[in-house]
């Protein structure tokens, strides 16, 4: 289904993870800012309304890099699509979150991503290359932001795809090379 139909839910022979129902399927094809497309992929359940999001990216760019100053509350909620490849970095408290362990990727807000950055950064010291010194200080970095209230810091996401956006007016993308990833 590539076109604008509305989109049609299918019962599947899948599982609900949760109360073992046969879940539901929907897909529906969105643009991300102007020339990407992605597919959305949802399965839910309609007895205990269990519901899982798949993204799948449609066409491939140049490798970006998209930079947003984060400077109150409201830009937490800026809308994201972080490709499966992308690398997000947060240079104030050199937090870095490598491409995920899924090959999906996701739509979220600028929230939902220094959220998992914080979990991430708790569930283990993988993906941190500093000493415990410097992992000790960025917690307490990381601590500071999770309360909210430690503005401006800058949210950068890198992606081999090009495919990545954030939904802002004010987000600076730039071209880059494949190597600087
Ligand atoms: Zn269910």
């Amino acid at each position: 289904m590539m076109d604008d139909d509305i989109p049609q839910e299918e019962l599947t022979e899948v599982l609900c993870p949760v109360c073992n129902e046969k879940l539901y399927y929907i897909q529906m094809m969105t643009d991300i800012a102007f020339e990407r497309q992605i597919l959305i992929q949802t399965y839910f359940c309609k007895k205990c309304l269990y519901k899982k999001n798949q993204v799948v990216q449609m066409n491939r760019g140049e490798p970006l890099r998209e930079s947003l100053l984060i400077r109150n509350m409201d830009d937490l909620r800026t809308i994201i699509y972080r490709s499966p490849e992308t690398r997000i970095y947060i240079p104030e408290i050199d937090a870095e979150i490598s491409p995920g362990e899924t090959s999906s990727g996701e739509v979220t807000t600028v929230e939902g991503v220094i959220t998992r950055t914080w979990e991430r950064m708790f569930s283990a010291m993988e993906g941190f290359d500093g000493t415990e010194e410097e992992y000790e200080r960025a917690k307490r970095k990381m601590e500071t932001i999770i309360s909210w209230n430690f503005f401006p810091f800058t949210l950068i996401m890198e992606d081999p795809s090009g495919t990545s956006r954030i939904q802002s007016s004010r987000a600076i993308i730039e071209k880059i090379d494949q190597e600087e990833i």
